[in-house]
């Protein structure tokens, strides 16, 4: 990405007044830092993984912390028991401090990723991810989740989580939108200070950052949520005004409530890397809104500044960044760092400043007085673990977070129903759950892994227990009796990072889409349930529902999905449906970005939107389309492409410049150029996606209804979209074949 030479205005932030530090706290700092050496100074600064460091090399190169990311658990695989990590935290927390040899004892801070619930330790309570949350508007709720996260967190002795996520997502097709509550700053600012207390406890009282809380992450500062495409670790080029009242507006409720650590952004704004962004890490943060914490790095997030490595980044520490994320960079960081400081790249003012911040933290946080992880209050302790009191949390939110899209009476459905539960989430928590669950990119396996959580199928069966109804599972849709009602559970597959980035909002399925079909046309009703880490375009599946809910990723409890879907005898509702839309549900599948406030916002289901079951409800259809797409190199010269449309069509070939070329009836434009691809690597090797796409402008087809069949005379690789238009719309076919009549993959 190209620099550009886009002013940081820190001057337009407002200049908040924080109270005095701790007199007591700040003479304790000083007098550490007159004892520590160079290198233990150097070494408070390094965060490496679980993955790559030893108890003894964490102790031997003093290191300030520890994480245990994405795919890094106990023993190298994903279902670690919460009794193994508390072993583990506890020797390296021991390591740490030993006083042999006369060093200065710094405990280490132990930092994980308890995004949705203590997510990476089998058993616990998983709650839905935030953009579920987003729907429910109740920041007294998030404020308990974050209670209940931190006491979980507590029992396997760590220290901190890196939540919650503050991004405000502006273009769904981004693979984290799920981590986000909304598209709309207000629900961010009235969430991030909620869950920051609920973590870390009321700064000024007794407990704040007690035994039973832990630190806090505000992440990831900033523009996560706003990059060009909705690409991960892309490019933001908001405005200052939109990048201070929009993408960073939870971060002065979140610095209210105290948060002691704010983690740094792997995107760009117009080209400069958040991570060596001297006016926002230190200007804004510290300079303007008076940020009192320390400033962690994004996972090896220094090396991608510019003139910096992974081992090598004095440019990015120099800028504001108090401790890097060098996962199993630590060892030549920590060498190189020493080098920079002796040679002056590095001051040891600079340095002391950084290592005072997580010293402060780390004081305020009884680290010092504390003892080792395995012998403090709750530690070991599992039963808290997804117990009763947790779980009845998460069964409100996930009941809060759902949104009721259409629904023409056929819910609540009646308890004595024979009610048959379908479709490939039917009996799935993973995919429930989604990303960031017991693995980075999640997992769908299997149920045992979570032995606490219950499945959709699980639950219904549960509610309409002793009630005289039946439930039947058939994740393939095929009913030995025929049911009453089919509640169809279908949606995305977990993902995170990378490899849930996607070209268009396009949810384009074809078994669950035939389920819905056929079961109407044999007379069952069908009730929807759609889980996505986003709004995604679902036309059909909706036109194919009598009812749909849109349960976004609700996590391990099952039950507060039934406690909505099935009434009581009588037909009666146990609860009702308050969950309102935090994101605008697209009318089209090219509709991104797509916000309220938007010149030309057209949704097909408005931000706030959300039925409740007494609503009444006007049948309504939705426009069709069918969407195509194939990836690769292709060169158009060697493309035949042919179809077949009723009902208007449109033929885009997009590129991700958002430009369009307008090609009137059967004459295609000439377009040149190959659009290439480039795989990017991220944490593991084998994690690559598209990361660029270079060459010409879209070419967009389009005319009246058509059946058209020709060679297209241009040089180009592609991304192919066809799509029907209204009215009405129709069975679309669309085949691409190349040069030698082939069929090309789609
Ligand atoms: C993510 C962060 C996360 C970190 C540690 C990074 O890849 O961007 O959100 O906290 O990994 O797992």
């Amino acid at each position: 990405m190209n620099k550009t030479d886009h002013r940081i205005d820190a001057e337009a932030w407002p200049l908040k007044n924080r109270p005095a530090r701790n007199a007591a706290i700040e003479a304790q700092v000083a007098a550490l830092l007159g004892q520590m050496s160079l290198e233990e100074k150097v070494g408070q600064v390094i965060q490496a993984d679980l993955a790559s460091v030893t108890p003894e090399e964490a102790r031997d190169y003093h290191l300030g912390s520890i994480l245990n990311g994405g795919n890094s658990a106990p023993g190298g695989n994903n279902r670690a028991a919460p009794q193994e990590f508390l072993d583990l935290v506890d020797s390296f927390f021991r390591a740490s401090t030993d006083k042999a040899n006369g060093r200065t004892a710094i405990p280490i801070i132990w930092g994980t990723d308890a995004v949705h619930g203590h997510n990476n330790i089998v058993g616990a309570t998983i709650f839905p991810h935030n953009i579920g949350l987003g729907a429910a508007r109740d920041p007294d709720l998030i404020r308990r989740i974050g209670e209940v996260t931190a006491l979980e967190v507590r029992t396997t002795g760590m220290d901190w989580t890196f939540a919650p996520t503050l991004a405000v997502v502006r273009d769904d097709r981004w693979g984290r939108t799920y981590e986000s509550y909304s598209e709309q700053p207000d629900i961010i600012a009235s969430y991030a200070g909620a869950m920051v207390e609920g973590l870390q406890g009321i700064p000024g009282t007794d407990d704040f950052l007690s035994h039973d809380h832990v630190l806090a992450t505000a992440k990831h500062f900033v523009g996560d949520g706003g990059t060009e495409g909705g690409a991960d670790q892309g490019d933001c080029r908001a405005s200052n005004e939109e990048m201070r009242d929009i993408h960073a507006a939870g971060y002065p409720p979140a610095l209210d409530a105290g948060v002691q650590t704010v983690m740094a952004s792997f995107n760009t704004w117009h080209g400069r890397k958040m991570h060596g962004c001297r006016e926002m890490l230190s200007d804004v943060l510290v300079g303007r809104l008076g940020f009192d914490g320390f400033v962690v790095g994004d996972w090896n997030g220094h090396g991608q500044v510019e003139g910096c490595t992974v081992t090598s980044a004095a440019a990015a520490f120099n800028a504001g960044l108090d401790m890097f994320m060098a996962p199993d960079s630590w060892k030549g960081l920590y060498e190189t760092t020493l080098q920079d400081v002796r040679a002056g790249r590095i001051s040891e003012e600079r340095l002391d400043e950084a290592v005072a911040r997580i010293l402060r933290v780390k004081i305020r946080l009884g680290l010092f007085e504390a003892m080792p992880p395995k012998e403090r209050a709750f530690a070991g302790d599992f039963s808290l673990l997804a117990c009763d009191d947790h779980r009845t949390i998460a069964r409100e939110a996930v009941r809060k977070s759902l949104v009721l899209l259409k629904n023409d009476g056929v819910l609540p459905i009646r308890a004595g129903s024979r009610i048959l539960v379908c479709g490939e989430g039917a009996d799935n928590i993973g995919m429930q759950c989604g990303g960031w669950t017991l693995s980075w990119q999640g997992t769908d396996n299997e149920n045992t892994d979570f032995p606490n959580g219950q499945s959709v199928f699980a639950a219904v069966e549960d509610a309409v227990a002793n009630c005289g109804g039946s439930v039947d599972l058939a994740p393939d849709g095929n009913w030995m009796e025929k049911p009453d009602v089919a509640i169809v559970v279908f949606g995305e597959h977990p993902y995170a990072e990378f490899q849930g980035d996607r070209d268009t909002v396009d949810y384009s399925s074809d078994a669950p889409l035939q389920m819905m079909k056929n079961l109407q046309a044999e007379g069952i009703p069908v009730v929807s349930v759609f889980l996505s880490g986003r709004p995604l375009w679902v036309n059909p599946e909706l036109n194919a529902s009598n009812a749909f809910v849109a349960a976004f990723l609700p996590g391990s409890e099952g039950a507060g999905i039934a406690d909505l879907l099935v009434g009581d005898m009588a037909g009666n509702p146990r609860h009702d449906y308050t969950g309102k839309l935090s994101f605008s549900w697209p009318r089209d599948p090219m509709q991104t970005p797509l916000n309220v406030g938007d010149a030309d916002y057209q949704p097909l289901f408005a931000y706030g939107y959300g039925l409740s079951i007494t609503d009444s409800h006007v049948p309504v259809e939705h426009d069709e389309s069918c969407a195509l797409e194939v990836r690769g190199s292709y060169r158009l010269a060697d493309l035949f492409i042919a179809g077949q449309a009723r009902g208007g069509w449109q033929l885009l070939l997009a590129e991700d410049d958002g430009k369009a070329l307008a090609i009137n009836g059967p004459k295609v434009a000439s377009a040149s150029g190959l659009i290439s691809v480039e795989a990017k690597d991220h944490k593991a090797q084998e994690d690559t996606r598209i990361a660029t796409w270079k060459g010409p402008a879209s070419l967009l087809i389009s005319g009246p209804p058509t059946d058209f069949s020709r060679e297209v005379n241009a040089q180009m690789s592609l991304i192919v979209t066809c799509r029907v238009v209204s009215p009405p719309a129709g069975p679309v076919m669309l085949t691409l074949k190349d040069g030698d009549g082939g069929e090309v993959q789609v």
